[in-house]
């Protein structure tokens, strides 16, 4: 039923932009490029050398704006492919807990998203779009519409004009997959003058891996940069939007709520980290926000005491309170939504309630890592830069 009332409302709405764009002729918009460093905080975007975000830094709209919680991916980058907070456009995590399967599961499905997405706005417009990105996850939701896409691990991508050109695509835990996805989109573009709207998504995977001050991290953005400057170069018409979905830090404890609750006797039903997706080397599924669902409604005071008396929870909000905060879609959200301070995530352990990290391991998914920073650069029919008070919004002004 969701089906088809979306395919009612995507038709409805192509059709109604359709009507709207011969009704405008045929200007031809600008060739627009996005780009979504995914876990591009301002720390790294300051601790690099990337000569060309500088030029546009100077040239264009340059603002550290927030982003959107939880701060992980999807959230995230739908919100920017929609323009929409997660009450409108309906994604509240990596993971979602199914009401009809009782189930945590993977963000997988398209129609999770309740809105049109820029590719469907693009398309109504009469414009040819393309989605680039490391995760598979993306193309999964976001590729209905577009006319070209490509993930590494997407069917076929081994074979693919791409592999032809730039080898296999390299595996998904390294800096090189984000390399092979910017050669591949600026391949693309050069190859396709025809081609209107361009969506880059990198991968987080270095942000994981590396501080902002390491050589590698350093070495990484300093390329990423380099194929910025090269897209510019092939396509200097172009407008290029540039934003992050959330910043990293290093966290130095977990908690496993589902048993940190069991053992003061209040059990919950479900914990789910936000965060999680199947890309585990990342950051091992755990995240900086939690969703609870209780076993009981008549549990609430009595789990939330016990969440807020663990070390490093900074807040527990209830439903009403998360989504009113963060704008979340109430029925894909707990019962309580838990907080942890800077250094404190939450996730599934094996074996205990509680687990101290490595000095080396980064992630994200709480308040603290909800700031990015984002470029307009060259773009003709921006709006001004007060417009731009999210990352959602880089793109939000487009194929209206
Ligand atoms: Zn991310």
């Amino acid at each position: 039923m969701k089906l088809v009332l979306k395919n009612l409302f995507t038709a409805l709405f192509l059709a109604a932009g359709l009507a709207n764009v011969f009704a405008q002729n045929t200007q031809k918009p600008q060739r627009t490029i996005v780009i979504m460093i995914d876990g591009f905080g301002e720390d790294y975007y300051r601790n690099s050398d990337m000569p060309n975000l500088n030029k546009m830094e100077k040239e264009g709209i340059f603002k550290i704006v927030p982003s959107i919680m939880p701060a992980v991916t999807n959230v995230n980058n739908v919100a920017i492919a929609t323009s929409e907070m997660p009450d409108k456009h309906g994604i509240t995590g990596n993971v979602w807990y199914n009401p009809v399967t009782k189930q945590e599961e993977f963000i997988e499905d398209p129609d999770l998203i309740i809105v049109p997405t820029i590719f469907d706005r693009a398309k109504a417009a009469g414009i040819k779009s393309a989605l680039f990105s490391v995760k598979k996850k993306t193309i999964d939701i976001m590729s209905i519409n577009t006319d070209i896409s490509l993930c590494p691990e997407c069917d076929g991508a081994d074979e693919s004009e791409w592999a032809q050109q730039f080898g296999a695509p390299p595996a998904v835990y390294s800096k090189e997959v984000s390399y092979w996805i910017m050669e591949s989109a600026l391949y693309t573009m050069k190859k396709n003058p025809d081609l209107g709207f361009i969506y880059i998504h990198t991968t987080d995977y270095p942000m994981h891996t590396w501080a902002p001050e390491d050589k590698n991290s350093k070495e990484f953005l300093h390329k990423i940069d380099e194929y910025i400057g090269k897209l510019h170069e092939a396509a200097p018409d172009a407008a290029i939007l540039i934003t992050a979905d959330h910043g990293l830090n290093h966290k130095d404890l977990c908690w496993d709520l589902e048993k940190a609750c069991a053992n003061r006797k209040t059990p919950i039903r479900i914990s789910i980290s936000p965060e999680k997706d199947r890309y585990f080397k990342h950051h091992r599924g755990m995240g900086g926000s939690a969703y609870v669902y209780l076993k009981s409604s008549k549990d609430l005071e009595k789990v939330k005491k016990t969440i807020l008396s663990l070390q490093g929870v900074e807040a527990v909000l209830t439903k009403e309170e998360a989504i009113a905060k963060y704008h979340l879609l109430s029925d894909r959200v707990g019962d309580l939504m838990v907080l942890g301070n800077k250094t404190t995530v939450f996730g599934l352990l094996q074996d205990s309630e509680s687990e101290k990290l490595p000095e080396n391991y980064r992630s994200h998914g709480s308040t603290y890592e909800c700031i990015v920073p984002l470029f307009v650069y060259n773009a003709k029919k921006a709006p001004d830069a007060s417009f731009f008070d999210h990352n959602y919004k880089v793109a939000a002004w487009l194929y209206r």
